[in-house]
């Protein structure tokens, strides 16, 4: 049997990450990780599946992508398309005709931190998954590392603490994401599950300080899908 590690949902510059594809690659490739899904939202960049190499490692990136409504008030509803060949987005807002064209395409398709809590401390909106009427989509991301923080954190302090030692994260999949789960496989939905990183890495400048906060290097040594062949 060949197990692939995979790292899944990752922003890059082509929307609100920090670096290119072909440096997230190679970044990951110095890590023990096979693949790496990257999900920029709403757009699908063209021209960077394939295999990266460094440090005598290989890994193999494939391009999906993460689309919601960019109209919608407030903002929900964030879907991962892995596997697909051409941009869904226009298809965004209308989620179930969203899941099919995803299917269509031959890809699959995972509701994104399906529960995601506001976190007004560091600016961020609740952007869990509301429409739950949605059927035939492939899985849920039980597990991601922006939902664990927002759903974690209560303070100023624990956000600071988090930011600098993201080692005390990525516990476990949090118990709300997992009762949604429950509650699928006990109506007889077949929904698969995937843990996904939600990488973006975020860069601070405090005069001759500069920090990279969760750095793409940690999301590679925190949560995994791994794919037994
Ligand atoms: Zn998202
Ligand atoms: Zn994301």
């Amino acid at each position: 049997m060949e197990e692939i590690i995979t790292s899944i949902h990752i922003h890059s510059v082509y929307s609100d990450g920090l670096k290119t594809p072909p440096q997230i690659a190679k970044e990951a490739a110095k890590y023990r990780v096979d693949v790496i899904m990257m999900t920029d939202h709403n757009v699908f960049p063209t021209g960077f599946n394939g295999y990266y190499n460094a440090d005598g490692r290989r890994v193999l990136l494939m391009t999906g992508e993460e689309i919601h409504d960019k109209n919608r008030q407030p903002q929900k509803n964030h879907m991962l398309a892995l596997g697909i060949k051409q941009d869904l987005s226009p298809a965004a807002h209308d989620p179930q005709k969203l899941i099919d064209a995803i299917r269509s395409d031959g890809g699959l398709s995972f509701i994104a931190h399906a529960y995601d809590p506001e976190l007004p401390i560091i600016d961020e909106a609740d952007l869990s998954w509301v429409d739950w009427q949605v059927r035939n989509f492939t899985g849920l991301e039980i597990w991601n590392n922006l939902s664990e923080l927002k759903i974690r954190v209560t303070n100023n302090l624990q956000v600071v603490l988090f930011a600098l030692f993201p080692q005390l994260m990525a516990l476990e999949p949090p118990a709300q994401i997992r009762a949604i789960w429950d509650r699928m496989l006990n109506e007889g939905q077949h929904t698969y599950a995937i843990g996904g990183v939600d990488a973006h890495t975020f860069h601070f400048d405090f005069g001759p300080i500069k920090l990279e906060v969760f750095p793409y290097a940690y999301h590679f040594c925190s949560i995994h899908t791994h794919i037994l062949l």
